[in-house]
């Protein structure tokens, strides 16, 4: 998720496990050792951290924003003394990597998958002394990018990284191409819990510019078959396994709809997109997922389905 300022007074969730008990900002314990912290995206454009505590060390799931790692840290020390010593990027989102370096500041390693490293090069070239890039774009407006650098992943995997102390398990695994090239899940098999970044969320923040919506769903109907019973998506409340499932039916459903428009030209379709908004609105299961993007989305799914992009973007 990046285009944070998008989503003020957009908020409506309908399946919410602990919504009530949770209020943005709070540290919920999702099961002994295991916590999860619903970021303010609207105010600060914060994603949520999960934190999983093992024997001798703390695992951070997402790094966030510097902010939101300033934030978070001083939280997780008053769940446990053990030293954190691994930041999980979910992908390479500036909301979830940018605070890389505050974590490594304090000890931590960055694990993520290869693809997170493959990206930020792709993205963050001034980091590697191109052009500037994203990073420098966000610095214009945030002044925690700006007073900090950024820290790319040094522990990397492909598949799979297990974090196994003969107490607590932890799976950090890729599933696929999703939201981004580089999506990783943390899946902990005895509490059946799914930390899922941002391939899976429970509100209108599906960012789809870096991803393929048509590999996304098949990642995600993978991700299901872990068989996780407590979802903790990067961007709102934690919920059940129904929020993977509704997360699903709404790429499955704005796919459907924009197939329709096969043979129109681009702009036909950008012109489709509010009666598709209604149309998704009327469904209860997913009317959550609409949001801001959903032009973008039409426009993006068009693309993918079709081949064709508007004028304007040719050759970008
Ligand atoms: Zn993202």
């Amino acid at each position: 998720m990046k285009f944070l300022s998008l989503f003020a007074g957009i908020f409506s969730f309908g399946t919410s496990l602990f919504a009530a008990e949770s209020p943005v900002g709070k540290v919920q314990q999702v099961a002994p050792g295991v916590y999860f912290h619903q970021g303010d995206i609207e105010k600060s454009g914060h994603c949520n951290h999960g934190w999983i505590v093992f024997k001798d060390y703390v695992l951070v799931v997402d790094a966030n924003f510097p902010s939101g790692a300033l934030e978070i840290i001083p939280k997780i020390r008053k769940t446990t003394d053990k030293p954190i010593k691994f930041v999980f990027d979910t992908h390479h989102h500036g909301d979830h990597a940018y605070g890389n370096k505050v974590f490594a500041d304090a000890g931590a390693t960055v694990v993520a998958h290869a693809g997170v490293l493959a990206s930020m090069k792709e993205f963050e070239t001034g980091a590697f002394g191109g052009k500037p890039g994203r990073w420098e774009f966000a610095a214009k407006g945030r002044a925690d990018v700006r007073e900090s650098k950024l820290h790319p992943p040094t522990l990397l995997f492909d598949k799979k990284k297990v974090f196994e102390d003969g107490q607590r398990r932890v799976e950090l695994v890729h599933l696929g191409v999703a939201h981004t090239k580089g999506d990783g899940f943390a899946w902990l098999p005895k509490e059946k819990i799914l930390f899922t970044g941002d391939a899976c969320v429970n509100g209108p923040f599906n960012y789809v510019g870096d991803g393929d919506t048509a590999q996304w769903v098949k990642t995600l109907e993978l991700a299901q078959k872990l068989g996780a019973e407590t979802i903790c998506p990067a961007h709102g409340p934690v919920g059940t396994q129904q929020v993977l499932v509704d997360q699903i039916a709404y790429f499955k459903a704005i796919r459907a709809e924009v197939a329709k428009l096969a043979g129109k030209t681009p702009e036909e379709a950008k012109a489709a997109a509010p009666a598709i908004r209604e149309t998704l609105l009327k469904n209860a299961q997913i009317q959550r997922y609409v949001g801001q993007f959903l032009d973008a989305q039409v426009e993006k799914i068009f693309a993918e389905i079709t081949g064709v992009t508007p004028k304007e973007k040719e050759g970008k």
